[in-house]
């Protein structure tokens, strides 16, 4: 299926042009569109399916609407009031690598290529606190993390994560298959029960379908 129709914005269709793609692979023509419309998802699809794209589009479509409504209900008057004041990311992404948030991380930089003044930070275990605690005081959009290093920020008091509207589980299996399962609870907790939540797994059978029980709400189930 073309780009075109799954109803991503102009700034988002260029990035996807710039990468040479030319259809969606089958897991982007059934997950962006669901993502847009902000419903919970449980996705299994294969390593190199396009699933990056499927759920880093949409976040990044979340982050271009929640600006322009920020923006329209402020007048411009209250940015400035807002300078300073930590906000935290719309968009959270949790992944049980370092390496694999790194990609996605990548990815999502390279889809947002023409969103201007995106903010990205990614908060890893085994590196460094110092800039991530620099990258969590300032103004972010999308956060990705792994859930280690994410509880020690939030216990700390340096990550605020009341802001969050999509929260997206990438390779849950492999998440709770790591011993995550109640970092990722934990987590959850702490984001407003109105978000969207899309979780990634090769299987949600057995604690991965319970973990779903808890976080989604009525899902859409995708498939390939
Ligand atoms: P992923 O499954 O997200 O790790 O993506 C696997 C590879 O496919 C990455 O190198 C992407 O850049 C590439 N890719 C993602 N979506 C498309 C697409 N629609 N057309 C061609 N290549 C794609």
């Amino acid at each position: 299926m073309s780009f075109e129709n799954l109803g991503l914005h102009e700034s988002l269709l260029r990035a996807v042009k710039d990468s040479g793609y030319e259809t969606a692979t089958e897991v982007q023509a059934l997950a962006i569109p669901a993502g847009l419309k902000g419903v919970d998802l449980m996705v299994s699809s294969r390593t190199g399916s396009g699933k990056t794209a499927s759920f880093t589009l949409p976040a990044l479509q979340k982050v271009i609407e929640a600006r322009a409504a920020a923006a329209a209900a402020a007048g411009g008057e209250n940015t400035r009031r807002e300078k300073g004041r930590v906000q935290g990311p719309r968009v959270l992404v949790l992944c049980p690598t370092r390496e694999l948030a790194m990609q996605v991380a990548k990815a999502a930089q390279t889809y947002g290529r023409h969103v201007q003044g995106l903010k990205l930070s990614t908060v890893l275990g085994g590196m460094p606190y110092a800039l991530q605690l620099r990258q969590l005081s300032g103004p972010l959009d999308i956060l990705i993390a792994t859930p280690g290093r994410l509880m020690d920020h939030i216990q700390s008091g340096k990550a605020v994560l009341d802001n969050v509207e999509m929260l997206v589980l990438d390779e849950a299996d492999r998440m709770l298959d790591m011993g995550f399962i109640d970092d990722i609870k934990f987590i959850a907790d702490r984001i407003p029960a109105t978000r969207q939540t899309v979780m990634f797994s090769a299987t949600f059978a057995g604690h991965v379908g319970r973990l779903a029980n808890d976080l989604l709400r009525e899902p859409q189930r995708i498939d390939v």
